[in-house]
């Protein structure tokens, strides 16, 4: 197993950077990572105006994963997302999609138990962990970590937690892997424009897998698959995903073209992941048990 810290950390997904570790496929990688802010909200006195922007959401990485190249399905397999917290969580006039309504900015700190955060000695919410930045480097240029596209990057989805596997397509030698901007539990859209904002660990190995034509970004845990799509709008995006979750459907399950759209507005579910960041993202569910009826299953 190899370990890396989060002061190990890239603040975009670039061909350019360099790897901080070599893994092979297989290998159980043990990352630490900051939350968004890099720990620099402590306090209910820490905000925005003090931030620096230069070093918010940083991914644990770059990882260089021995024998990938450009066009490979990689699939990693997030084995335990475990959140350390505390908890940060800020509501700020103009940001996000309630910043209209947010007349006084306010950070708050909330507390961990092992399985709760708790927000204002109120409100006691279980933790679902997960990972809102994960993602390989583009084929050229840099996207900042701010924002999510094909790469995967700031798709803040909620299904990216604990014993789920995410499926993205390499665009470079080696992939050049990170991870970051973990929420100790989310809603669905992140409207505020944060989850319980937290440091944690990751525990995970990667693997080349060979599924041709699978749509990435592409989820699997034991109850359902989903495709992820982020565009300008959120009608492009959900057009995206309904495209690309029929594709599956068809060309890799080999589901007929009528019994495929049907059955995704039979016991499909369209869900929002994030409607704050720089691209919106959405996602199509679709269950697995259906891909068993007609006889499909994904690679063990
Ligand atoms: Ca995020
Ligand atoms: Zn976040």
């Amino acid at each position: 197993m190899s370990d890396l810290t989060r002061d190990k950390a890239f603040f975009g997904f670039s061909p350019g950077n360099d790897a901080v570790l070599h893994a092979q496929q297989g290998e159980r990688l043990h990352l630490t990572t900051h939350d968004c802010f890099s720990g620099q909200l402590k306090t209910p006195a820490d905000t925005l105006e003090t931030l620096d922007w230069s070093i918010t959401n940083p991914a644990t990485g770059p990882i260089y994963i021995e024998g990938t190249k450009p066009g490979d399905v990689l699939r990693v397999d997030l084995h335990e997302v475990k959140a350390h917290g505390p908890s940060v969580m800020i509501a700020v006039p103009g940001v996000g999609a309630l910043g209209h309504l947010i007349t006084e900015e306010e950070t708050v700190i909330l507390d961990h138990s092992d399985d709760t955060v708790t927000y204002k000695d109120k409100v006691v919410v279980k933790q679902k962990p997960m990972l809102g930045v994960i993602g390989v480097a583009p084929a050229e240029g840099t996207v900042p970590n701010s924002t999510p596209g094909p790469h995967g990057g700031n798709m803040d989805c909620t299904l990216i937690t604990s014993n789920t596997r995410l499926y993205l397509t390499v665009a470079v030698e080696g992939a050049l892997f990170g991870c970051g901007d973990m929420h100790a539990v989310m809603g669905d859209g992140e409207v505020v424009v944060c989850g319980a904002e937290t440091p944690g660990e990751v525990t995970l190995t990667t693997q080349v897998v060979d599924i041709p034509g699978l749509p990435t970004p592409f989820i699997e845990n034991d109850e359902i698959v989903a495709v992820i799509a982020s565009a300008e709008t959120t009608d492009e995006a959900y057009k995206m995903a309904l495209d690309m979750m029929h594709g599956f459907l068809t060309n890799v399950a080999d589901i007929p073209v009528n019994d495929a759209a049907m059955l995704m507005s039979l016991v499909g579910n369209l869900r929002f992941c994030q409607v704050v960041d720089p691209l919106l993202t959405v996602r199509f569910e679709f269950p697995k048990s259906v891909l068993a009826d007609y006889g499909y299953t994904l690679p063990a």
